[in-house]
């Protein structure tokens, strides 16, 4: 904390940027394996070695907006949102309902989250949360609107729903539960890795796209994306220009950093963070000549 009352770590970043070093627009926080593409590493970081490594990577970086992803009952989520906000790092949190009563919503307002992202039950990309029950999203999304007009705080609220061709033709029905509960903004979640789609999932994206913005946010590029997926492939093929996922630094349970999960070459976060955008650029060499268009908000800094 002494090192931001003296106004030090936006002092280094400033240094850095005026050397020209790279600088990451976003922080991605994998706290758990909410919806992660395969296992996450074991974790070998508590609340306070996870507060160290955020002061390291702000210090170099400067204070970045920080999403985290983990479940409501990963007590890490609480600490870190609280301590990113203190840090004046403007949060957010995707995660799943389970969890999420009334007393944890109060709590994650309190802790000063800004946008809250949950994963609409019955749509989720790993089979054992699709068990979860549509009632425990509905108690959710209440528990935290109860908690946010008791409060009286700006946090805005959304739900994401999976796109899979089965589900598919429920969406526009959960679109409008959406609405009837008071959420502010919905939006469809792609798969990581496409499925093998047939000709209905055309047919899918039109019903989506008659939702419109500004309560539907979804952008038109993703739901295009959506039409030209492929089995067993990372989003869809690219047309031009370059992946942006290299402005995002995610950190995972092990300390590790990476930018892109499909591509080798995350690197051990040490507190040696000058030589992080050098370990990295192997990694961030691949991203730019990927010829892929990943469309997973964890991938859209
Ligand atoms: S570099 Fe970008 S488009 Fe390519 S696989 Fe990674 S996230 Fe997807």
């Amino acid at each position: 904390m002494k090192l931001l009352e003296k106004g030090w770590i936006d002092l280094r970043a400033r240094f850095r940027r005026l050397r020209g070093a790279s600088r990451p627009s976003r922080l991605l926080l994998r706290l758990d394996d909410l919806d992660a593409p395969g296992p996450l590493p074991a974790t070998d970081l508590n609340v306070e070695a996870w507060q160290t490594q955020l002061v390291e990577l702000y210090t170099w970086a400067g204070v970045l907006p920080t999403v985290l992803v983990g479940r409501v009952g990963n007590p890490l989520v609480s600490s870190l949102i609280r301590f990113c906000h203190r840090l004046e790092a403007p949060t957010t949190l995707r995660t799943a309902g389970s969890g999420l009563s009334l007393r944890a919503a109060e709590g994650l307002v309190d802790d000063g989250l800004d946008s809250l992202w949950i994963r609409m039950a019955g749509a989720a990309s790993h089979e054992q949360l699709c068990e979860e029950p549509l009632a425990v999203t509905h108690d959710a999304v209440r528990a935290i609107l109860r908690a946010r007009a008791d409060r009286k705080v700006p946090l805005k609220v959304g739900i994401e729903a999976v796109f899979r061709l089965e589900s598919a033709r429920e969406l526009p029905g959960i679109f409008r539960e959406a609405k009837e509960l008071g959420v502010d903004r919905v939006r469809v979640l792609p798969p990581w890795v496409g499925p093998a789609w047939d000709s209905r999932q055309s047919v899918m994206v039109d019903l989506l796209a008659l939702e419109r913005p500004p309560f539907h946010i979804t952008p038109p590029t993703v739901l295009a994306g959506l039409r030209e997926m492929e089995d067993g492939q990372p989003g869809s093929p690219r047309h031009g220009g370059r992946c942006p996922v290299g402005g995002q630094l995610e950190v995972m349970t092990d300390r590790s950093v990476r930018s892109c999960p499909f591509h080798p070459g995350a690197v051990a976060a040490s507190s040696s963070f000058d030589q992080l955008s050098q370990q990295l650029a192997a990694h961030h060499d691949r991203i730019r000549r990927c010829d892929r268009v990943c469309h997973h908000p964890d991938l859209m800094p």
